[in-house]
């Protein structure tokens, strides 16, 4: 069994579910006391969240890319970014290690393949949603992707940073992202991706009118299912 490196801690509450995941995955896996061979290197989210909001992206790059580099010296064999939106710095932290960090849009994107979805909505942070390096690795294995609109926009951005990054379930929010999902539906969707790694917190599948496709759990589980390989 391979080793997986985490970069937790964007935001720590969904990097639980991520130690969670893949844990319970190799269980099922090989059965008994099994679990998985797991390195975590959780940051200190509010610096980086600082850098964000002031687009210091390259102040964010060097903090990860020296924290993969952490990870493959201590042994990790494959390394996983826990969050969507650090993904916009993966070709250059990728870049930084010999082992492959197994990027969440094209996990997300086979889970989308066998599902047979070509029209996706994405909902994440506004830099995934609204950015280029999300959409457009999406757009590359085939998909058409649409996002919110207008305000629904800062409403999804805003439930994220102010509550679901803070452990903080709302059942008004929940409302609200089940009408945004509503919206993306009438307008051709034919699935949705929780492009945001705490997005799963708030809402599962009796909440969305469209079929769920949480990158928490599919990037979890494809990082154990690589390390079992
Ligand atoms: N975890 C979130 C994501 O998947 C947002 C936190 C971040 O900005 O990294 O995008």
């Amino acid at each position: 069994m391979k080793t997986i490196g985490l970069i937790g801690g964007m935001s720590w509450e969904s990097t639980i579910p991520y130690y969670k995941i893949i844990n319970e995955y190799m269980g099922r896996a090989l059965g008994g006391l099994h679990n998985a061979r797991i390195i975590l290197y959780s940051v200190e989210f509010s610096e980086l969240e600082d850098y964000m909001t002031k687009g210091e992206w390259d102040r964010i790059e060097v903090i990860l890319s020296d924290v993969a580099e952490k990870l493959e010296a201590a042994g990790a064999e494959v390394i996983l970014i826990c969050t969507n939106t650090m993904h916009k710095l993966y070709p250059n932290i990728s870049e930084k290690v010999s082992v492959p960090v197994i990027h969440i849009a094209d996990a997300t994107g086979k889970a989308l393949k066998e599902a047979e979805i070509k029209k996706v909505a994405l909902l994440g942070t506004k830099y995934t949603m609204t950015g280029d390096f999300y959409r457009s690795r999406l757009n590359n294995l085939g998909f058409e992707v649409l996002i919110p609109e207008g305000e629904d926009i800062n409403t999804v951005n805003d439930i994220i940073f102010k509550e679901l990054c803070r452990g903080i379930i709302k059942d008004e929010s929940r409302n609200a992202y089940s009408k945004i999902i509503d919206k993306l539906k009438d307008r051709g969707a034919e699935g949705v991706i929780l492009g945001c790694t705490e997005i799963g917190s708030l809402i599962g599948a009796k909440d969305s009118s469209l079929p769920i496709f949480d990158t928490t759990i599919i990037h979890a589980e494809s990082a154990a299912k690589y390390a079992l390989e």
